[in-house]
């Protein structure tokens, strides 16, 4: 089974990809993990595309798709959910050809709706470990031990650059301009489900699986 999660910042794409990771054998591909991945490793990458996320903007479509290709290409058969990609229609096309290359079809389009004024709250206050990733937020789920990591005890639980509110509003204004006709490609298609996601992670992780069946 392959899917995309979509939705604009904050709605919870990469929580339910770690929810469906721990149940079924697929691959999480997030674009946003892998810039960010390439940013602390200081590749050719990550230098091309470290001012655009630093600004809340997207990435240039070449260097992303440039990027999925390749990880599309070395699934060898693997499932996968794909997280933050497409973001915009020339982004759609080119995973459409990508996928019919890798005869890997896509299943399901799975959209998280949440007011906005929600996701400010979210994405204001996520903080996330540096060492291992793993997402907090200050009211809803803070550290047991202020800034540091129950996962794997790093004392280094930090905000997100692009977690600050006015790059935030840039976020939201680019998922807005750029990201949200994607929905229409998509449901042009017939393969889209809208879901509500809001509530907790487990209530959203239902209804996800009601979905897939
Ligand atoms: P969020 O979904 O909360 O915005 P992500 O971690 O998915 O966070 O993305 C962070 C940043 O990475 C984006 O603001 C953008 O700069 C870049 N990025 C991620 N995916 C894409 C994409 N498909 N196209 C262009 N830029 C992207
Ligand atoms: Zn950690």
């Amino acid at each position: 089974m392959n899917l995309i999660l979509f939705g604009a910042p904050g709605v919870g794409k990469g929580t339910q990809s770690a929810l469906l990771v721990e149940k079924l054998d697929m691959r999480h591909i997030s674009t946003g993990d892998l810039f960010r991945n390439a940013i602390k490793n200081e590749t050719e990458l990550g230098k091309k595309a470290k001012e655009f996320m630093d600004a809340g903007n997207l990435v240039p479509d070449e260097v992303t798709i440039g990027l999925v290709e390749e990880v599309l290409k070395n699934l060898n058969g693997q499932s996968f959910i794909l997280d933050g990609f497409p973001r915009t229609t020339a982004q759609a096309d080119a995973l459409d050809g990508l996928l019919e290359k890798i005869g890997a079809p896509l299943d399901r389009v799975i959209s998280f709706q949440v007011p906005e004024s929600e996701l400010v709250s979210r994405l204001t206050g996520r903080r996330v470990c540096k060492g291992c990733g793993a997402v907090y937020h200050i009211a809803s789920k803070p550290p047991q031990q202020d800034g540091v990591c129950d996962v794997c005890g790093k004392a280094e639980v930090v905000q997100r650059k692009d977690d600050q509110e006015d790059v935030i509003k840039v976020r939201l204004e680019n998922y807005e301009n750029s990201t949200r006709p994607v929905k229409e490609f998509y449901q042009n298609k017939g393969q889209f489900t809208e879901i509500d996601g809001t509530g907790s992670a487990d209530e959203v992780f239902e209804r996800v699986q009601k979905v897939l069946g």
